[in-house]
């Protein structure tokens, strides 16, 4: 298995990831979902936000876009870009304020957001593998760096 990859074999896995994800980030990460329809990203979310204590449901925000979780450590905002027009209406949903240190950043279809988008600390790639899916992570930012070497122990 190469050092920046995972096989995650059912859907409890995907969660688990998730979780460690949480345990792993400090606050201010961006962190792009990549990966088709069905691959895993909501999934990998809810894992995410289980790991911050969230016992709620947890839906992509495909028309609201994005949803945000007000938890007890920090806020993590939630975003389906799936059907975003063009990238100019984030600037409409103010989402500048929505990226700072107490904030966490999961993005589902960021490419639909370039330009308007900051740069990812770390981009996560889902894809189907045998019966389940591969994840592949790979840093962009110092800050990514740490978080991809913390997720490979
Ligand atoms: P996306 O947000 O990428 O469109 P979802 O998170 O909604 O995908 O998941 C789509 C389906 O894939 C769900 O039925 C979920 O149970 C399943 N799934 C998630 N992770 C895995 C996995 N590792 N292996 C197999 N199925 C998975
Ligand atoms: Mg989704």
């Amino acid at each position: 298995e190469s050092e920046n990859s995972i096989f995650v074999a059912d859907e409890a896995a995907m969660v688990a990831f998730g979780h460690r994800l949480a345990q792993v980030v400090e606050g201010g990460e961006v962190v792009f979902l990549n990966g088709d329809l069905g691959m895993g990203k909501t999934t990998l979310s809810r894992g995410v936000l289980r790991g911050f204590g969230h016992q709620g449901s947890v839906k992509s925000p495909t028309y609201t876009l994005v949803e945000p979780y007000e938890l007890d450590e920090l806020t993590v905002f939630h975003f389906d870009l799936y059907r975003l027009g063009d990238p100019e209406e984030l600037e409409y949903l103010g989402i500048r304020d929505y990226f700072t240190d107490q904030s966490i950043c999961l993005i589902e279809w960021p490419e639909r957001g370039e330009g308007v988008l900051p740069v990812a600390d770390l981009l996560l790639n889902i894809s189907v593998e045998q019966l389940g899916r591969r994840i592949n992570w790979q840093p962009q930012t110092e800050k990514g760096r740490l978080l991809a070497d913390k997720l490979k122990l």
